[in-house]
């Protein structure tokens, strides 16, 4: 029951909240109601970003009626080495805008929302219970210690895990270029050989599931699923925020 004590209290924040409207974290507009610390408008820019259909094979845009045999027209004729893909949305808008404040503005704080939606694609997704490691795709060590920390590792331990561990063992061998702006073969022969298993870890017989934040082309998640399954790996799916429009050609996605 709602006490008298309760019932004030929310007047008064009503009250305040006319007085003084908060202001949202990401677009640092004024307004008197809010989600989760931010404006409705991003609120719900962000949760209509965050869903939608996809392909369960490449993670691309697809009605699940214009699925044939589990993948989409635009994934038919491609080489994919993980097994199935769940994401929350595509990369674009206000999941776009946390994304890129969080890795390049120093928005630390933003985190809690990628995972949040990080988690809600882990509860969801089919293969949920058929994981035994949870591996972050990792970032080369220098870039790493520029930025402070790896934001997959940030998403992947928000998951509920139940039976699954986060497995670290995966490692980047190379320093690599950038993938966002380069063409889709250039992704692929840029990410080649950059990824190992550490010495002495075994992933045999294992189901793994990558995490990313964002994919494009596929390219570093299918180098890192040939690396798993070159040590043993029986299955590895992959869990990605977001899935960026994959350029033809050599143009900027971001
Ligand atoms: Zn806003
Ligand atoms: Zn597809």
């Amino acid at each position: 029951m709602i006490s008298l004590k309760q019932t004030a209290g929310n007047i008064l924040e009503g009250v305040n909240h006319l007085l003084w409207p908060a202001v949202c974290r990401l677009c640092g507009g004024l307004s008197a109601e809010q989600s989760g610390g931010l404006c409705n408008n991003c609120w719900q820019e962000l949760m209509f970003d965050s869903s939608g259909d996809y392909c369960p094979r490449c993670g691309r845009d697809a009605s699940k009626y214009g699925l044939m045999e589990g993948q989409c027209a635009a994934c038919q004729d491609e080489t994919i080495e993980y097994d199935l893909i769940a994401r929350a949305g595509h990369y674009s808008g206000v999941l776009r805008d946390i994304i890129l404040a969080y890795k390049f503005n120093d928005r630390t704080d933003l985190a809690e929302y990628l995972t949040m939606i990080g988690a809600s694609v882990c509860a969801g997704c089919p293969f949920r219970d058929d994981i035994d490691y949870i591996v972050p795709v990792p970032l080369h060590w220098i870039r790493r210690l520029h930025r402070g920390y790896n934001q997959s590792l940030v998403i992947a331990k928000a998951f509920d895990r139940s039976s699954a561990t986060i497995n670290t063992d995966l490692v980047r061998v190379r320093y690599t270029k950038r993938q966002w702006n380069l063409s889709p073969n250039k992704r692929k022969s840029n990410v080649k050989g950059a990824f190992a298993v550490r010495r002495g870890h075994d992933f045999s017989s294992r189901k793994i599931c990558l995490v990313d934040d964002i994919t494009t082309s596929g390219a570093t998640l299918n180098e890192c699923a040939r690396t798993l399954k070159d040590a043993g790996a029986e299955k590895v799916f992959a869990i990605v925020i977001a899935v960026a429009a994959q350029a033809k050609d050599d143009h900027k996605t971001k």
